[in-house]
């Protein structure tokens, strides 16, 4: 998928490896100031970047954006090679494909086991049954669920859910994964987890995008970290840290 895309899908250069390009993006939802305000920013393959900010800095316009949930009032977004200004409604779907996505609040199929949860996802890109069956356990036995297959959603705790939501994002094998606030309903220990897996996950050579408040957690993983304010970057660090307001 990545090979050649620069070439194909968008005339304009796109630096080798590149998998998300943002130029100058600005994003209003209405009258007042603008959610992201002129927001340039690039992410090579195989990164693992934090996004951090006060809330209503911007941080899930972005991710929306990256999702092409919602197109750019201005500027310009590239993401694996796809134009999202210019991609066709009908090419969106396997554009998606491409992308892993966990929210704060799970989204799971309350109602469904954990088996169903993630299968769906494969039935979605119509995966052969008899492959669903052998992926299914291999992806559970990656986020420490292997015993858990049969347990309706409402019987796990907030961390088995996440890690369930976080094996569903992860069974079609996503080149990137977004997360929005992954830990933002997950005590410590919990949260932790979801880290270290999503972590595990960015050395197997998956992109993974994270929006977070957890402090502790982003100044002891020291990763990128790209700091939101007002829907501007104020700070784009190699190895940072979470910058203390005020
Ligand atoms: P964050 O995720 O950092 O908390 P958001 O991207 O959700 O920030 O929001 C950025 C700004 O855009 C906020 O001022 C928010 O109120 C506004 N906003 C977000 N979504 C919408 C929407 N659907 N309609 C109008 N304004 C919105
Ligand atoms: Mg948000």
């Amino acid at each position: 998928m990545e090979k050649g895309f620069r070439k194909k899908k968008s005339g304009r250069q796109i630096p080798e490896g590149e998998v998300i390009t943002l130029e100058h993006v600005t994003k209003s939802y209405s009258s007042g100031a603008p959610a992201l305000n002129d927001v340039s920013l690039h992410v090579k393959k195989g990164e693992f970047v934090f996004i951090v900010g006060d809330s209503g800095s911007g941080k899930s316009t972005l991710i929306k954006l990256l999702l092409r949930e919602l197109v750019p009032t201005n500027g310009e977004i590239t993401v694996l090679g796809y134009n999202l200004n210019k991609i066709k409604h009908n090419k969106i779907p396997k554009f998606r494909r491409n992308l892993g996505i966990v929210f704060q609040d799970f989204r799971l199929l309350k109602d469904r086991n954990v088996y169903e949860n993630v299968a769906f996802a494969q039935r979605i890109v119509q995966t052969p049954t008899r492959e669903i069956k052998r992926n299914v356990p291999s992806i559970l036995a990656t986020v420490n669920l292997a015993g858990k297959y049969k347990s309706k959603i409402n019987q796990l705790s907030g961390g088995e859910q996440q890690r369930v939501a976080l094996a569903r994002a992860l069974i079609n094998k996503p080149t990137i994964l977004l997360a929005d606030e992954p830990t933002g309903n997950l005590d410590p220990n919990n949260s932790w987890e979801i880290m270290k897996l999503m972590e595990k996950i960015n050395e197997n050579g998956t992109t993974v995008i994270v929006v977070t408040h957890n402090r502790e957690i982003v100044n002891a993983m020291k990763k990128r970290v790209v700091t939101m304010k007002k829907g501007v970057i104020i700070e784009d660090e190699e190895e940072g840290t979470y910058i203390d307001e005020d």
